[in-house]
């Protein structure tokens, strides 16, 4: 596999600054259509594709290229399945419905993050299963940077993927601007080491480079259990005033 994130991107300079990245087929059936700063997967399925998280809205134009180079019509949307609500990964929401009238779906606490910009045609309970065709997609929710936050655990061929969005953060800025909850964190980290996949995919590429220098997106079940410690102890640190970790 090809892809990877680049963290100093000396192959293709001004990446960074434009926010782009490679539309690429990270996993067969599975594109990465995201940005540099931005992480967003297309999932095809028997009931048309299926997007995972829609990118910030500065970089419309560019995410819905992005979908085109991965062979789809951005029309053809079937679902749009929200990590969270933050703009960062909600941000063309409405411009995919708009073209596609694709179903919005986000859990059910995180609702109020798209009031006002899509209609929201699913509010997700923990555990909820939504399905596209053969495609079972699970909601595991791991509210703590958002109320509703979570991720998406589905499998696709031989692989079960599990897109973790932000819920181990990143916690940057939540250290001056915190909209989560750090116990309910603490509660959904536990129970995240628990969720069977085999391959973790991100809600920001930069947040794998500390269990993944080589920046490949897919990281394993080890990597995810060293990551969610790590973010356990970045959690720590802002709130103890010892530090703002990234
Ligand atoms: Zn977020």
């Amino acid at each position: 596999m090809q892809f990877r994130f680049w963290k100093f991107d000396d192959d293709h300079p001004g990446r960074e600054d434009r926010d782009e990245a490679e539309a690429a087929e990270i996993v067969p059936g599975l594109w990465y259509v995201g940005s540099y700063h931005l992480c967003a997967y297309l999932l095809h399925t028997a009931e048309g594709p299926v997007l995972i998280d829609t990118c910030d809205r500065r970089v419309r134009d560019f995410f819905l290229a992005q979908i085109a180079r991965a062979g789809v019509d951005p029309t053809s949307i079937g679902a749009v399945l929200h990590t969270h609500g933050h703009a960062d990964h909600a941000g063309n929401t409405a411009e995919v419905v708009r073209l596609s009238g694709a179903k919005a779906m986000i859990g059910a606490g995180d609702v109020p993050w798209l009031a006002g910009q899509t209609e929201v045609a699913r509010a997700l309970c923990p555990g909820e299963t939504v399905t596209f065709g053969e495609t079972a997609v699970e909601f595991f929710a791991a509210a703590g940077h958002t109320l509703g936050c979570g991720m998406y655990v589905t499998t696709l061929g031989q692989d079960r993927l599990c897109f973790m969005g932000d819920s181990c953060g990143p916690f940057i800025f939540e250290a001056v601007r915190w909209s989560g909850d750090a116990e309910a964190f603490r509660a959904s980290a536990e129970r995240m080491k628990a969720v069977e996949a085999d391959i973790f995919l991100p809600g920001h590429p930069d947040q794998i480079f500390e269990v993944s220098p080589e920046g490949d997106p897919r990281l394993s079940r080890e990597q995810w259990h060293r990551y969610i410690d790590q973010r356990l102890y970045a959690l720590e640190q802002i709130i103890s005033g010892a530090g703002r970790p990234r």
